[in-house]
């Protein structure tokens, strides 16, 4: 399980983060965040899903190799009008939404194409890794 807490993001995310979500509302776009702030040891568990676990493949990023550690990427999934998560819903105006606040949309990548992941442009984790190597440690309170 990882963090859905807004404030575990970095603040330049974060900002970023709340103009999807009212972008998302005022189009009446049900979308709900589902993985925000993620561990080394949480995404290697993610890691193991479709490889040494059951599943399907999620991702491509092992523990430290992805934005998730650094508070700068959130997935996202949609709202049936019940109010519960699906992942099949209008991915082409969430791509939009997600490019209409700045940010960099996973749908929009050539290798893995990941429509529910959004992220703070002009990082990759190696960049990220350099300036916090433990991952992103949210302050607290
Ligand atoms: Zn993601």
């Amino acid at each position: 399980m990882s963090s859905r807490d807004l404030k575990d993001f970095q603040v330049a995310f974060r900002v970023k983060v709340e103009d999807l979500l009212k972008a998302c509302k005022s189009a009446k776009l049900r979308v709900k965040l589902t993985d925000g702030l993620r561990s080394f040891a949480e995404q290697d568990e993610l890691y193991a899903q479709g490889r040494t676990k059951p599943g399907k493949v999620v991702t491509m990023a092992k523990g430290g190799q992805s934005i998730h550690q650094f508070g700068l990427a959130a997935d996202f999934c949609f709202l049936t009008s019940k109010g519960e998560a699906t992942w099949d819903g209008d991915w082409r105006l969430f791509g939009k939404m997600v490019r209409g606040v700045g940010l960099e949309w996973g749908g929009d990548w050539k290798k893995f194409v990941d429509r529910p992941h959004a992220q703070l442009r002009g990082w990759t984790w190696q960049k990220a890794a350099k300036l916090w190597p433990e991952g992103w440690k949210p302050p607290c309170g």
